[in-house]
């Protein structure tokens, strides 16, 4: 696609946001305008279905649904000051490009006022030099629309490369926000609003999902023994196994210190139990090399817990189920992988 095209496309966009605000009601909030924006180009699958949900059923789209669309769907990982500071900008972009539409609504309501006090003029009087003076007020008034429009014109125009900028700089933003800065796999917050989305949608199509839970065991030890430092890089390590060893369509989280998740969409538990296996083993095998000193750092092991979603089961309790299943494995000697029980045995 041309960039020009793509441009196109994306103006298009961002006038059926517009009218999609203005028919709901909003106010022309960031928020709004960025879950518009991407209900109209289809960036967010699950935010167009709950869109498309409400709307089936005739819930009123407010303002405080936009808000919580946005927190739910768009927000992931937006924390930055960077972020913020460039919705600011976008909102006041967005104000005054609505403020311009705006007068030149209020020019063409006078214009047609004109237009009708003419008319009732050239009725009252047809005399020619009536009809001299009202054509010429009626060409003042068309000079006076038509340079407003152009004005306006050009305003968009202008606005159109600030808004394409800023939206490079959201976007870069975003992506900054959602990883985990010393392994560069998703963070916690990108882990949270991905597996509630993908356990949202699985359930709904009938579709498995698991997730594993992995933690470096004794990783204090090798804190002490070899320094942070090292220990850092034993962390980006086993964060890099995960990361090539993660399905397609799932996604790796540092969630904190040396604990790792993977959420694997449409994946059942026995395919999730044999991916934990596969990285356990590589860990176990991977002979590590101090790099200043080249001294071996001996064996790393990982411990795992594997969990299948249930029928109706809450996000937060099938985390719980894996971390159990994790706990296990280390009650159980470490370097090993365990599968979680069945929540129905669990409750009973
Ligand atoms: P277990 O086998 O039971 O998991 O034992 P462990 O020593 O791995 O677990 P523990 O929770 O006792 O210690 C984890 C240590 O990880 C404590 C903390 O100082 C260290 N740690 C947390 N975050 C980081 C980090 O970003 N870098 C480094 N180098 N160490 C970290
Ligand atoms: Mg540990
Ligand atoms: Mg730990």
């Amino acid at each position: 696609m041309t960039k020009a095209t793509d441009t196109n496309k994306s103006w298009e966009f961002a006038r059926l946001a517009f009218s999609s605000m203005e028919r709901h009601c909003l106010k022309p909030s960031a928020n709004a305008f960025a879950v518009w924006l991407a209900y109209h180009a289809k960036d967010y699958p699950v935010l167009c279905e709950d869109i498309d949900a409400a709307l089936m059923q005739g819930k009123e789209i407010d303002d405080y649904l936009c808000d919580s669309l946005f927190e739910i769907h768009i927000e992931s990982g937006i924390i930055s000051d960077r972020l913020i500071n460039a919705g600011g900008s976008f909102e006041s972009k967005m104000h005054g490009v609505l403020k311009d539409i705006e007068n030149v609504r209020d020019d063409a309501k006078s214009f047609k006022v004109k237009l009708t006090s003419a008319k009732e003029e050239l009725v009252r009087n047809p005399e020619i030099e009536n009809v001299k003076n009202v054509v010429g007020d009626l060409s003042d008034a068309t000079d006076q629309m038509v340079v407003s429009s152009s004005t306006l014109e050009k305003r968009i125009a202008q606005s159109r490369d600030e808004i394409a900028a800023l939206k490079l700089e959201l976007e870069e933003a975003r992506m900054e926000a959602s990883k985990d800065a010393l392994t560069g796999v998703a963070n916690r917050k990108t882990f949270n609003n991905f597996i509630k989305d993908n356990a949202y949608r699985c359930d709904k199509n009938s579709q498995p999902l698991s997730i594993i839970m992995a933690d470096i065991d004794y990783f204090k030890k090798i804190n002490d023994r070899w320094g942070h430092q090292t220990g850092d890089q034993v962390i980006c390590y086993v964060a890099g196994v995960l990361s090539r060893e993660t399905p397609i369509g799932g996604l790796v989280a540092r969630l904190g210190g040396e604990e790792f998740a993977i959420v694997a969409p449409n994946i059942a538990s026995e395919k999730a139990h044999e991916i934990a296996e596969r990285i356990r083993k590589q860990v176990e095998k991977k002979k590590l090399i101090r790099r200043n000193s080249k001294e071996d750092l001996g064996q790393i092991t990982i411990s795992n817990g594997v969990a299948q979603l249930e029928t109706n089961e809450a996000v937060a309790d099938l985390i719980d189920r894996a971390d159990q299943a994790l706990y296990t494995s280390k009650n159980e000697g470490r370097n090993r992988t365990t599968m979680a029980v069945a929540a129905i045995s669990k409750a009973a």
